[in-house]
């Protein structure tokens, strides 16, 4: 063994010891520091190290080189995309899942696929679907649209009679994807699968609105040849609109199609009594996607993908080798998701939840929208500013109330963000900017600091 690695080795609880110290820190200093630090001068690429240096070593140039360039994205007023933080016992999971290093995948080593399966039971539970739905881990909202529409691909050409798993997608002929406000990883999702960005076809939204209109889809589905796909949305990322997933589901009585529900975060309007009806109708769904790394405050890389077919699902990402099980009723983990190999997701899932519990995670959702609305709220009270939408679950969508070119909104982004940061949009055509609300640590404290923040950068950019 190398001298340096084995020095390590023999060290490995005091090294442990100052990373937790480092870790500490960061967290710590979360608060205090610039929420996204100025760029700064770009520095070159440093070569590749050819002498081993020790893990001290490259703490310490970590902390030096770029520590201090990274944003405070795990704090609470990092309010751009939809970013969630990692809870205290979430971080403790993620920890230990690098610590135990599973490859949990296969019967053959099986406590971590058990594990994944006791967390999917929770999350079902929380956001109220029933065991009719499977689910597996992946690493992203984007991965569980693309998973949940291979099912329907593979569902497509069940009632077609082929099998694009086997033969390929060109054996369905064209597909139709009807959707109202997709999320933009949709189309990549239809471009990874073979299906093409081109068979997304737009359905009309609601006047004024980013849900579908129920008798716009009616029609489009009348108007397609053969069986369709539906993706409905629960939670669009400008205006946290949802479609009306019991209308939608409703159709099938008339049509046939797979209703894939993208819900990466508005499925935890489930969690708010008062919210609850948006998600109204999700456990219809074929297929659902709901994204972990957002609002549950586990660290990238975690989502979900439930599917009423795990049949249809363990044909198309099988992976037959020698060496691993037979499918069986309860396919291997190997046989469900793109990724193979792949680290144990589910235990920064299962450790906030176990410790938390659905109250706790309750609390936070509420907390965030609670948020949201009083954000929403100080803009209007602000003549600098117009809301482009009602804040109706944790978004604020908003831009300048006179002339909001992309160009001020985008200096107003840059002066507020030692402070808050936000990212920008188009909604109706208008350049806008975005807040969204889904950290556990962002309190009305916050909220205050970032409204303060906007308002000061508008005069200042004025
Ligand atoms: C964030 C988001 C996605 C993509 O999620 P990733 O985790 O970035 O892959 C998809 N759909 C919606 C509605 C989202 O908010």
């Amino acid at each position: 063994m190398d001298r340096t690695l084995a020095t390590d080795l023999a060290r490995l609880p005091e090294l442990l010891e100052a990373t937790r110290r480092a870790a500490a820190d960061a967290l710590e200093a979360l608060d205090a520091r610039p929420v996204v630090p100025p760029a700064g001068p770009p520095r070159a690429p440093e070569p590749l190290p050819e002498h081993a240096c020790g893990t001290e070593s490259a703490l310490t140039a970590f902390a030096e080189r770029w520590a201090p360039r990274l944003s405070a994205s795990a704090g609470p007023r990092y309010l751009g995309f939809v970013t969630g933080g990692a809870t205290p016992a979430a971080l403790a999971g993620d920890w230990l899942t690098a610590v135990h290093d599973q490859n949990s995948n296969s019967a053959l080593d099986g406590a971590g696929q058990d594990l994944e399966r006791e967390t999917i039971g929770w999350l079902r539970d929380l956001f109220g679907l029933t065991d009719a739905h499977t689910g597996t881990f992946v690493s992203g909202a984007t991965m569980s649209n693309t998973t949940g529409l291979a099912i329907a691909r593979e569902w497509l050409g069940e009632r077609l009679g082929v099998c694009p798993s086997e033969d390929g997608a060109a054996a369905l002929g064209p597909v139709r994807v009807l959707s109202g406000a997709p999320h933009s990883s949709i189309a990549k999702a239809l471009s990874v699968l073979g299906l093409g960005r081109g068979s997304l076809v737009a359905v009309p939204t609601l006047p004024g609105r980013e849900a579908v209109d129920p008798a716009a889809l009616d029609r489009a589905l009348a108007d397609t040849p053969g069986p369709a796909v539906v993706v409905a949305n629960a939670g669009t990322v400008n205006t946290v609109d949802f479609d009306d997933l019991r209308a939608i589901a409703a159709l099938r009585e008339r049509h046939a199609f797979w209703l894939h529900t993208d819900a990466a975060f508005g499925a935890f309007a489930a969690l708010s009594p008062e919210h609850a009806h948006l998600a109204d109708g999700l456990d219809a769904s074929d297929s659902v996607c709901v994204d972990l790394h957002k609002w549950l405050n586990v660290p990238y890389d975690s989502a979900v993908q439930f599917t009423r077919r795990q049949d249809l699902q363990a044909r198309v990402f099988q992976n037959a080798a020698a060496y691993l099980g037979p499918l069986g009723e309860h396919p291997d983990l190997v046989h469900l998701t793109p990724e193979n190999s792949h680290r144990l997701r589910a235990l920064a899932a299962w450790f906030t939840l176990r410790a938390y519990g659905r109250q706790g995670h309750r609390e936070i959702v509420e907390r965030d929208i609670a948020c949201a609305r009083a954000f929403g709220a100080a803009l209007e009270r602000d003549p600098a500013f117009r809301l482009l939408a009602p804040v109706r679950l944790n978004v604020v969508c908003f831009t300048l109330a006179e002339d909001p070119t992309a160009a001020r909104l985008a200096a107003l982004r840059e002066a507020a963000q030692g402070e808050v940061f936000v990212t920008p949009t188009v909604y109706a055509g208008t350049p806008a900017l975005r807040a969204a609300f889904s950290n556990w640590r962002t309190t009305r404290a916050d909220v205050r600091r970032a409204a303060q923040a906007l308002r000061t950068a508008a005069k200042g950019t004025a």
